[in-house]
């Protein structure tokens, strides 16, 4: 009989080495990381080897960990660049990456590149900014994709399914590192967009 999958050993545990890209992409609190962990989880346990990494820029909850607004955690690896990605990545068979829309715009390359060399590839960020335009590489990440993935949260405004992501403060920087009292997931008939600077 043919040994168990996951009793094989990583050289032989490859169904295929065939890559791909996968883009899970929303408004803030829509579930991106919670779903980006759900996957990784699966191929943990099916005994891929998962390397999971996210910009310098998030600092929320955990310095080492991707962590949910629903407090799923998992190890990540902190990265600068997305050329860093690379030097971490050889002996991933899946590769996870959080927060894209902070990383610079070489992060697209670099995920083709991964999947080109039989990696899976997942990816979750947020498609659009506080002022509900594109956000950083995302649009080009969704366009290189095989799968995209929108995912919504709840309106608070309205119940109905969220796409934008509101904030409550006048500030007009682009990156202010979310917390719950700073932002509010919306509808887009309920989402105000922010005055011009
Ligand atoms: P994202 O990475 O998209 O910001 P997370 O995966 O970190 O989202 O968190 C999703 C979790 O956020 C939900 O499971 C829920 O517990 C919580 N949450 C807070 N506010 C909302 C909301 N308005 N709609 C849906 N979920 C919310
Ligand atoms: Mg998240």
């Amino acid at each position: 009989m043919n040994t168990p999958f996951t009793e094989r050993p990583a050289t032989e545990r490859h169904v295929l080495p065939y890559g791909s890209i996968e883009v899970i992409a929303g408004c803030m609190f829509s579930g991106k990381t919670e779903e980006l962990i759900r996957r990784l989880r699966r191929s943990q346990i099916a005994k891929q080897r998962v390397e999971i990494f996210k910009p310098v820029i998030d600092d929320r909850y955990s310095a080492t960990e991707v962590v949910s607004h629903s407090q799923h955690r998992i190890a990540s690896r902190i990265v600068k660049h997305s050329s860093e990605i690379l030097a971490h990545a050889n002996e991933a068979d899946v590769i996870g990456v959080d927060e894209a829309q902070f990383f610079d715009e070489g992060i697209v390359e670099v995920c083709e590149k991964l999947a080109n060399e039989g990696k899976r590839v997942i990816v979750a960020g947020l498609d659009l900014d506080y002022r509900g335009k594109p956000f950083g590489p995302m649009p080009y990440l969704m366009a290189v994709a095989e799968y995209v993935t929108k995912t919504m949260a709840v309106c608070m405004q309205s119940g109905l399914p969220a796409s934008r992501t509101q904030r409550l403060t006048a500030s007009h920087e682009l990156v202010v590192v979310g917390h719950t009292d700073q932002y509010e997931a919306r509808h887009r008939a309920f989402y105000e967009p922010p005055e011009e600077a």
